[in-house]
This record gives structure tokens, sequence and C-alpha cells, in this order.
């Protein structure tokens, strides 16, 4: 698959000009934004626990470094390719200029199922995948943190392995670590909690009262879940929650501790005691006011965006929205919160993490959240005013907040060789 064929780089290609050409962005600053930096692609081989070998495909793309050292999760996913990669670094290029970071946009991963592997074996994945990609990567270069598939273990492992590379302990080669490795307060839940704030200041944008509100979440991951708590701590009944086995629904509002204890001892949500077992794409289709696809991308598009009936989509995850679908649902009159904004707070807190580590001091919970909703308020109202000033939909806005950020950094650092 060549870099451009991926549904999700042609999607954030478009949008990349659409954007421009509503601001008359400089062509030549478009010309440079389309491509990846660097596409790494590398042989991942591992001893499995029946001693055979076997190779997995990893990637690393950094897809712009203009405002700082590359930042972005690390995938391991089965679908997970290098042009969906490269898609994602673009994403995260936007959504760091977006929320005025000093950081560029990358990000990886290794094209594997975790749930099929055991913890030595994910163990010796990431290791591998890490001496792969050492070279390119580093606390001044490029900065993996997780995602899908992967969590604070798997960070110490990859800071470890680059750690034993070097001679000596490098924590700041990654962000979501676990605290005792130097991980920030607040992190493991920060990317929901930045959903959930952002959901409360699109309510208050179209008259939603919270407190009344139906809410669905697709997926329950890293993302979902402290998401769906904060928005249950606000008042919202949270009537559907989903995952790779289904969706699960419950009118009177599902019971979330149970869910969480029942994928802490079983995995997943199958088999979830007082709902109904409902598909996925039923989910994603149910009568509710607030929609939060949390799991992966595509999953809203041509065939089924018409039959979504949320007033707000909140994209917590990347890309949930197809360009088509984000036609189709704003043409309908919900209100859309664009990944690159909504799913923010993760790269955020990374941030805090990040500047904690480099400082050797380490910040409360109470004052990582407040800077996180702080940061998050600025740049929803920056891209809610630009898509009232151009009059378009506030995902084609939060690519131009982001653009707006990104031409005079470009237009000052210029062209090496000039
Ligand atoms: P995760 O692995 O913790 O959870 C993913 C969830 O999605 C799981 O519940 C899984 O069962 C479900 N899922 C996977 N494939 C599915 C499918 N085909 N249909 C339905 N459900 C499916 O991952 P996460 O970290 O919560 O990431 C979720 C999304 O949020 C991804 O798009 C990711 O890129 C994005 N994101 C994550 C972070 C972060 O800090 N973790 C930050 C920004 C964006």
């Amino acid at each position: 698959m060549g870099l451009e064929d991926s549904h999700l780089y042609k999607d954030s290609l478009h949008a990349l000009k659409q954007a421009a050409d509503i601001i008359n962005l400089d062509p030549n600053i478009f010309e440079r934004l389309r491509y990846p930096k660097r596409a790494i692609q590398v042989a991942v081989p591992i001893r499995l626990d029946d001693g055979t070998i076997q190779t997995f495909q990893g990637f690393r793309v950094q897809h712009n470094m203009s405002l700082g050292p590359g930042k972005g999760g690390i995938r391991f996913h089965p679908s997970l390719g290098l042009s969906e990669t490269a898609a994602l670094a673009m994403l995260m290029t936007f959504k760091c200029a977006l929320v005025g970071l000093p950081l560029g946009g990358a990000k990886g991963g290794v094209q594997c199922d975790p749930n099929d592997l055991s913890r030595q074996e994910l163990q010796a994945l990431t290791r591998r995948y890490c001496l792969e990609i050492a070279p390119f990567i580093g606390p001044d270069i490029d900065i993996p943190a997780p995602d899908i598939g992967t969590d604070a273990q798997t960070m110490a492992w990859f800071m470890d392995t680059y750690s034993q590379i070097n001679g000596h302990a490098i924590p700041g080669v990654v962000t979501g670590k676990p605290l005792v490795l130097g991980g920030s307060m607040g992190r493991t839940s920060s990317t929901g909690k930045g959903v959930a704030m952002c959901v409360q200041f699109a309510s208050k944008k179209i008259d939603l009262n919270l407190c009344e509100s139906r809410v669905a979440i697709h997926g329950f991951g890293k993302v979902a879940v402290p998401a769906a708590l904060d928005l249950k701590a606000l008042g919202a009944k949270i009537v559907a929650i989903g995952d790779i086995t289904g969706g699960y629904f419950n009118p009177e509002g599902i019971d979330l501790d149970s869910a969480i204890s029942h994928v802490k001892k079983h995995r997943f949500l199958k088999g979830l005691a007082n709902v109904e077992t409902i598909s996925n794409e039923d989910l994603l289709e149910l009568d509710v006011d607030v929609l939060i696809p949390a799991a992966i991308d595509g999953v809203i598009n041509a065939k089924n965006a018409n039959r979504v009936k949320a007033k707000i989509i909140a994209e917590a995850a990347n890309g949930p929205l197809t360009n088509d679908a984000t036609e189709i649902v704003s043409r309908n009159g919900a209100f859309i919160i664009p990944d690159i904004l909504c799913n923010a707070g993760g790269v955020i807190v990374s941030y805090f993490e990040w500047v904690q580590g480099l400082q050797h001091f380490f910040w409360r919970l109470d004052e990582v959240n407040k800077k996180l909703s702080d940061i998050l308020r600025v740049s929803f109202e920056q891209v809610y005013e630009n898509s009232q000033k151009y009059h378009i939909n506030m995902k084609q806005a939060g690519v131009i907040s982001a653009l707006q950020r990104l031409e005079g950094t470009c237009r000052l650092r210029g062209l090496f060789p000039g």
C-alpha cells in the first residue's frame, strides 16, 4: 500500500486542502504539509512463547517538526499500515499546532493483535520495535506515547530499552509513563477528561442541558472510560457503551463501575449484566444527545451518517467521521467536536509530563487539570470563532486554527537549503 492509499490519509489531505483554500494558505506551505518529513518502516522479529520466530511490521512517521520535537502515540493494531500511520501523524501536527504546543506531529506502531500475544511476547515486541526506531527518536527529536493497544507498561518497557541502548536513564523519550518512572499526575485520564470538557463547552453553544442528556460511547478503552465517568459526574446518562465485542445498551443508564470491573476481569464487555446487547452499528445510530466515537477511525461514513441522530458528535477517536460523513451530519445540524481538539487532552498532558520531566519538578493533579482545562477552553473558543467567521463546520475550523499557527512558523523558519 502506498503512502497516500488509506482512506484516512486521503481524508486528512482533503481536509488540509479544503482548509487551505478557505484561508488562501500560501501554496508553498501546503506543498510542505502534504507529505510527511520522514516515514520509517521496520521489521520487528520476535521469538514467540512456542519457540518460533514471527516478524511484524513496525512504523514511525514524523509528519512535520517545525514547531518542535515530534509527538504521537504508538499503536498496536492488526490493521495498522504505513499510510494510516502517516495520516495519524498529520493529524498530530494539526493537533499540537491547534492547542499551541511547541511540538510537531508523529505517530507509530506495530501491525499486530495485542490480544493474541502473551505479556512476554508483548514485551519482546515493544523492545525490538524501540530498538529499530531508536536512531530516529529521543526527548528532543520525537517522543512517543500510548495509543490503541498500548499503555503505561508499554511505555515503561520502551523507556527502559531506549535507556539501555544509551547507557543511562532517559525518561523523557516517552510520555504516558507510570508515575514512579516520571509520569504526570492525570495523564492516564487526560484524553477522556478533555473529551468531557469539550462536550461541556459544546453543550453550552447549543443550549443542551448536560444533566438531562443521554450519551452513547463507542469504545471502552483508555479514552472512553474516563470520558464516561466525567460526563456521568456532570449529570449525563450514559445509555450505551461498546467495544470490539459489540454494543451494550440500557435506557436507564449503564452501571459504569460494574462495566469497568467486568472488563478488568474478562478483558471485554461481552457478558455484562443488566444491558441489552446491540451491534456497534446500532449504537452509533441511537437516539441520543451526545455520541462519542472513541474506538477507531471511519466508523461514521457515507453509509450510516444520515442515520446518526446525536446533536453533538465528539470525535474522541482519531478520524471516526469520514469527510463524507462530516458533510452529511453537519448538514443535518449536528455539532461536531473535531478529533484534533476533542482528544487533544492526552497530548496536552503529555506535554506537561515532558516539561515536568525536563525540570525534575512535578505538579499536583489539580494543577494539571486546571492547566488542561485552560488550554482546551481557549482552543475550543478559537475553533468556534473560526467556524462562525468562515461559516464552516467545526472540523474544517479546527484545521484552519492549526494552519494559522503552522503557516507563520513555517514561513519564519524558511526552507533549508534556501
Ligand atoms: P484502547 O485500546 O484503550 O481502547 C480502544 C477501544 O476500542 C477498546 O474498547 C476496543 O475494544 C475498542 N475497539 C477496537 N476496535 C473496535 C471496533 N472495530 N469496533 C468497536 N470497538 C472497537 O485505545 P484508546 O487509547 O482508548 O484509543 C481510542 C481512540 O482514541 C483511538 O482512535 C486513538 O488514536 C484515540 N486517542 C487516544 C489517545 C490516548 O491518550 N490513549 C489520545 C488521543 C487519541
